[in-house]
């Protein structure tokens, strides 16, 4: 095989064997093809693309670049839950102690994210005490003892991903769907749950803001999940709006143990709902969504899920005292109050702007070594459809004080924020749900 050939096969709009998809991503990760020919062979698949067959041999390819992660070791059906990303993105740590108290068994692996706020792993990290690095027999352990384990993904995940997905950054080959599916899948794939369950973002702060292109990438990683025998559901969920109030790594995490008891933000909760009966009904609990959010519910309600995120940070080593006391939790130096310049209603909040103001303030990394402070951030005050007068706080920033970063994040937060005379509707939050059964409209 010829590396030129397949890049002017694929060029060409010709599909590649499973044989020359593997030559190209062993070749790669072993150095044997140049990062040259590696782009120019990501570029022809973004003006190409790929067929359903190409996507899933891409996908394992990626996942036999590295080792997997065997699960076997835990009784029952793992189940895992992956979000494209958004801002103010917490799901994941109300989610996974709370279907873990109703017996869905949740072993998840989590990145550190180059976004907005830190990944999922950072914000656990805001927890005094709380480790997220583990062997994999550790990782076992807890997942065996309590059911719910969230740490970070190893470098020996997927490999090939990690060396694509750099290339892709510095090559304007990111936003191609073969290849962020594959990229994802791959991932998910080698952690090695059962049953996966995909929060798709669609909108200004998301990796797909246009609906369709959200639909095509459901789609597309529902069929790899299916094909190689996993029990794979998207959903496809509004990233108009930042989603709950707080956008920052302990924030987050406050506004986590409010769902879990809760008094957390409408949209939050019911976006946690509708994920988690869906992994409780991948799972064998629960005979129907109806049934699995009312399980859901009412862990709500009698506190079995914070007990279960207590349990969590317990086995991670954290302290669990910041469940009934937040104040334990990171601190912002100072706080500012962003004040409304004129009254009418919410009409719409830009979530990427919002994230990039978070950003500025500190609240996210700007390159991989970066170290964050997890006590910056943002919360909102007032979300789409809400009354305001002028003067009224329409969010809150949380600050370390240094006024070079309070004056473009405030001006940035302020330029998110549109105001007008007539009241408006919220946005939809849940648009569609995606199975191997095909694409089923929601509009909730
Ligand atoms: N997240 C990933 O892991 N990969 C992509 O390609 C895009 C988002």
């Amino acid at each position: 095989m010829n590396t030129y050939e397949l890049i002017k096969k694929k060029r060409d709009g010709a599909s590649l064997t499973t044989e020359e998809i593997g030559y190209l991503i062993e070749g790669f990760t072993h150095g044997r093809i140049p990062d040259y020919q590696m782009a120019a062979f990501l570029m022809s698949v973004y003006f190409k693309g790929m067929s359903a067959r190409e996507c899933r041999d891409l996908t394992m390819k990626m996942v036999l670049s590295g080792a997997s992660v065997d699960l076997s070791a835990i009784q029952g059906f793992k189940v895992d839950k992956h979000s494209t990303g958004g801002v103010g993105d917490k799901t994941t740590l109300v989610l996974a102690p709370l279907v873990a108290s109703c017996g869905g068994i949740v072993a998840k692996m989590s990145g550190r994210e180059l976004g907005h706020t830190g990944g999922t792993v950072d914000k656990l990290e805001s927890i005094p005490g709380m480790r997220t690095e583990f062997t994999k027999d550790q990782f076992i352990d807890i997942t065996n003892r309590i059911h719910v384990s969230v740490i970070a993904q190893t470098e020996t995940l997927a490999p090939a991903d990690k060396r694509i997905y750099a290339l892709r950054n510095v090559t304007a080959t990111v936003d191609a769907i073969p290849l962020i599916a594959s990229s994802i899948m791959s991932k998910k794939l080698a952690a090695g749950a059962d049953g996966i369950v995909l929060d798709v973002k669609t909108g200004a702060g998301a990796f797909t803001p246009l609906y369709a292109d959200a639909v095509k990438l459901a789609k597309t990683m529902v069929d790899i999940g299916e094909s190689v025998g996993k029990k794979t559901t998207a959903f496809i969920t509004g990233m108009a709006q930042p989603l709950g109030y707080a956008i920052g790594n302990a924030l987050e995490i406050k506004e986590s143990i409010d769902t879990l008891n809760g008094t957390g933000p409408a949209d939050l909760t019911d976006l946690v709902l509708t994920l988690g009966s869906e992994m409780l009904l991948l799972s064998g609990l629960g005979r129907s969504p109806s049934e699995a959010k009312a399980m859901l519910r009412s862990h709500i309600a009698n506190k079995k899920g914070t007990q279960k995120f207590k349990a969590l940070i317990e086995a991670q080593g954290g302290d669990s005292g910041v469940v009934e006391n937040t104040d334990l939790l990171p601190r912002s130096r100072t706080t500012i109050p962003l004040e409304s310049k004129t009254s009418g209603f919410v009409q719409g909040i830009d979530a990427l702007e919002t994230g990039m103001a978070a950003k500025i303030l500190g609240a996210g990394r700007q390159t991989k070594e970066d170290a964050i402070d997890l006590s910056i951030g943002i919360v909102l005050c007032k979300k789409v459809g809400d009354p305001v007068q002028k003067g009224d706080p329409l969010a809150i920033l949380h600050s370390d004080g240094d006024t070079a970063k309070i004056e473009p994040a405030v001006k940035r937060l302020s330029g998110a924020y549109t105001i007008g005379p007539e009241a408006v509707s919220p946005p939809k939050l849940i648009l569609a749900r995606i199975s191997g059964d095909g694409v089923e409209e929601l509009n909730e």
